[in-house]
C-alpha cells in the first residue's frame, strides 16, 4: 500500500496537465496509467515502419498551443517543440481547386480572393471580429461551470465585435455560415470542415461556433504538431511531472475507486494493489467507465446514475495509416502544402455523409480528416517519403443500421470489415491524387474495436468521451446533475476527462478544472477544520 495526497487515474492528456497542476502546488501525485506507456490518444509508434513515426491517434494541437494552462507549464524546457507545415489547412476540390488556410491571414484573403472578388476582405473582416473576441471566448467555454471572469469579459467585448450579430452569427449552423458575406466556397469548405472534428450535425446550431473556432485557431496558432511524434507533448508533460516529483506507474489498469463514509479514499488496480489517496482521486477515464464501473452505483447520487442513463457517446471511430514512398500525387497540387486536409466534395456532401453517421448509417462517401505528418514535421520519415493518416467516423458498433456503399460493411468492425471501408477511404484519396496507392508501402487499419483496445476511453471508437451536441455540453456535461463541473457527488473524486466539460481534444482543461476543483476543496476543508 502506498499513499500519496492525490491519485489519477488515466495519462492522457487530461490527466498528465492535472497531476502537473497538483505538484505544482505541492502535493505529492501518482499517476496510474494502464497502457505500457503515457499520452492517452496522444502517443506515436514506429509499428508500419522502423523509418516512419505514425501518430496513433490524435495529430495536430490547435487547441494545445491556445491552451494558456498547458502554456503555463513551459514544456519547451521538456523537450516540446512544435512544428509548422507550409499551409494549415486544405480541402481539395474534384475540380482541381483548394481551399486553403494559411497562418498568414493576408495570404489565406489572397487565395479566397482569387477564386471570388470580394471574398478577401470578408475574410480578413471575420479574422478582424475574432481578434476582438476570440480569446475571452475561448477562456470562457474551457472554464469550468459557471465562467464567470471570462463570461463578463466576452459581454464586455460584445458590443465592439458585433453585439447581437455576432451571437447571430456564433449560432448560425456550419452550413450556412460560409455563405454568410462569402460569394464563393472556400470558406464554407474550411469552417464547415473544421465543425466536421466534432459531431455536431453540420446543419445544427453549435456547429458554426465550433468550425469558426477550430478555423480562427488556424489563422491565429496553426495547427501546430509536436517536433518527433504527438508522443513527444505527452512525454514533455511526463517529464515535466517526474522532474517536481511526481511519480508515474504504467502497466497500472484501475478497476475501483475505493470510497468510505462517501469520500473517495483511494483506488486498487487488476494486480490487487491498494493505493491511498489523502486528498483527492481524479480520474482521467471516460464517464461510462467512471459511473459504470469504477465507483459501485451505491456510492454514487441518483441524480448521477440516472443522468448517466441518457449519456450519449459520439460516434466510432476508423482511423488508417500509410507509409508512403513518396509524396502525395495529387492531381492538382494545392498552392501551399497542408497538414491536415479535408476530403468531401462539397458542404453537401459532407453534410449528408455526417447526418449518415448520425442515423446509423455507414456513409458511401465518408468525409475524411486526414494529416501528411512529414510534410508537417520533415523529422517523421526519410526525405521524399510521407507518413500519413485519415479517419473518418462510422456509427457505434452497436447503433449500426446499414451500410450506404457497396462494400456491405456489416458494422462489426472485425478485420474484413476494416479492410474493405479502409478500401473505401483511400479510393476517396485516389481520385484526388491518382496513383496514391502505387506510393503505399505499408497500411495499417485502427478500427473503433482496436482504438478501444489501445485505449478504454475510447469506447466503440468515441474520440470525444461523448457526444459534443448542445444537449450534452457546458452545464449538461457529463451529466445535468454535475452542472458542467469536475466534481462527481463522490467528495474528493473529480472527472477530469473529455467527458467532462469543455469536452475533447487536446487542451487540458477537464485535468486543469479537476485539479483546481480538488485544491479549492483541500483549502476548505482546512479552513472548516
Ligand atoms: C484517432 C483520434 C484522433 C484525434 N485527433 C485529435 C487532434 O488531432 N487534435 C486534438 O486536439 N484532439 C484529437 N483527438 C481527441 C483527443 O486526443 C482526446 O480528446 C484527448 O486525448 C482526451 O484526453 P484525455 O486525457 O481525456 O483522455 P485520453 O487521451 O483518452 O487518455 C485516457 C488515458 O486513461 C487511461 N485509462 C483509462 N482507464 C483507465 C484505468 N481504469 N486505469 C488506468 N488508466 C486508465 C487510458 O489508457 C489512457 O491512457 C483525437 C482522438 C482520436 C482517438
Amino acid at each position: 500500500m502506498t499513499r500519496h495526497d492525490a491519485v489519477v487515474v488515466g495519462a492522457g492528456p487530461n490527466g498528465l496537465a492535472a497531476a502537473n497542476r497538483l505538484v505544482d502546488a505541492g502535493w505529492s501525485v501518482l499517476l496510474l496509467e494502464a497502457q505500457p506507456e503515457v499520452g492517452g490518444a496522444v502517443r506515436s509508434d514506429r509499428e508500419l515502419d522502423p523509418d516512419f513515426v505514425h501518430d496513433t491517434f490524435s495529430a495536430f494541437y490547435p487547441l494545445a498551443a491556445a491552451s494558456r494552462g498547458l502554456a503555463a507549464f513551459g514544456l519547451e524546457e521538456h523537450g516540446l517543440a512544435w512544428r509548422h507545415a507550409p499551409a494549415v489547412l486544405g480541402h481539395p476540390l474534384p475540380d482541381g481547386r483548394w481551399a486553403v488556410l494559411h497562418r498568414d491571414r493576408q495570404v489565406t484573403a489572397r487565395l479566397m480572393e482569387e477564386q471570388h472578388p470580394g471574398d478577401g476582405v470578408a475574410w480578413l473582416d471575420l479574422c478582424a471580429v475574432w481578434d476582438r473576441i476570440g480569446e475571452p471566448l475561448v477562456s470562457a467555454l474551457v472554464s469550468s461551470f459557471p465562467p464567470i471572469w471570462p463570461g463578463l469579459s466576452v459581454l464586455a467585448r460584445l458590443p465592439g465585435a458585433g453585439g447581437l450579430d455576432l451571437v447571430k452569427t456564433l449560432l448560425t449552423p456550419a452550413t450556412e455560415l460560409g455563405r454568410r458575406g462569402f460569394g464563393g466556397d472556400g470558406a464554407g469548405l474550411l469552417i464547415a470542415g473544421n465543425a466536421g472534428h466534432a459531431d455536431l450535425p453540420l446543419d445544427a446550431p453549435g456547429s458554426g461556433v465550433f468550425g469558426l473556432l477550430l478555423t480562427m485557431l488556424g489563422q491565429t496558432v496553426g495547427f501546430p504538431v509536436p517536433e518527433g511524434g504527438a508522443g513527444r507533448l505527452a512525454q514533455a508533460l511526463a517529464r515535466r511531472l517526474e522532474s517536481r516529483g511526481g511519480e508515474i506507474r504504467c502497466d497500472a489498469e484501475v478497476e475501483h475507486v475505493i470510497v468510505e463514509h462517501g469520500r473517495a479514499v483511494g483506488v486498487v488496480t487488476a494486480d490487487g494493489r491498494r493505493y491511498d489517496a489523502g486528498r483527492a482521486v481524479v480520474a482521467d477515464v471516460s464517464a461510462t467507465h467512471l459511473f459504470g464501473g469504477l465507483v459501485g452505483p451505491a456510492h454514487l447520487p441518483a441524480r448521477v446514475t440516472r443522468g448517466m442513463r441518457h449519456f450519449q457517446l459520439d460516434p466510432g471511430t476508423v482511423k488508417v495509416d500509410w507509409a508512403l514512398d513518396g509524396p502525395v500525387p495529387w492531381a492538382s497540387p494545392p498552392p501551399y502544402d497542408p497538414g491536415t486536409f479535408h476530403v468531401g466534395d462539397s458542404v453537401s456532401e459532407m453534410t449528408e455523409a455526417l447526418g449518415q453517421v448520425a442515423a446509423g448509417v455507414i456513409p458511401a462517401k465518408p468525409f475524411l480528416l486526414a494529416g501528411q505528418m512529414t510534410t508537417s514535421d520533415p523529422t517523421r520519415s526519410p526525405a521524399g517519403t510521407e507518413s500519413m493518416w485519415a479517419y473518418t467516423h462510422v456509427p457505434q458498433p452497436d447503433q449500426t443500421v446499414r451500410d450506404a456503399g457497396e462494400g456491405g460493411v456489416r458494422g462489426l468492425w472485425d478485420d474484413s470489415d476494416c479492410e474493405r471501408f479502409a478500401d473505401r477511404v483511400q479510393a476517396r484519396i485516389e481520385r484526388l491524387a491518382p496513383g496514391f496507392g502505387s506510393r503505399i508501402r505499408a497500411r495499417r487499419i485502427l478500427g473503433p474495436r482496436e482504438l478501444e483496445a489501445r485505449n478504454a476511453n475510447l469506447v466503440g471508437g468515441a474520440i470525444n468521451g461523448g457526444t459534443a451536441q448542445l444537449h450534452q455540453q457546458l452545464f449538461l456535461r457529463p451529466v445535468p446533475g454535475l452542472l458542467g463541473r469536475p466534481e462527481t457527488g463522490v467528495r474528493g473524486l473529480y472527472l477530469g476527462s473529455a467527458s467532462a466539460h469543455p469536452g475533447g481534444g487536446v487542451h487540458g482543461a477537464p485535468g486543469l478544472n479537476a485539479a483546481r476543483a480538488a485544491l479549492l476543496h483541500h483549502r476548505l476543508r482546512r479552513f472548516h477544520r
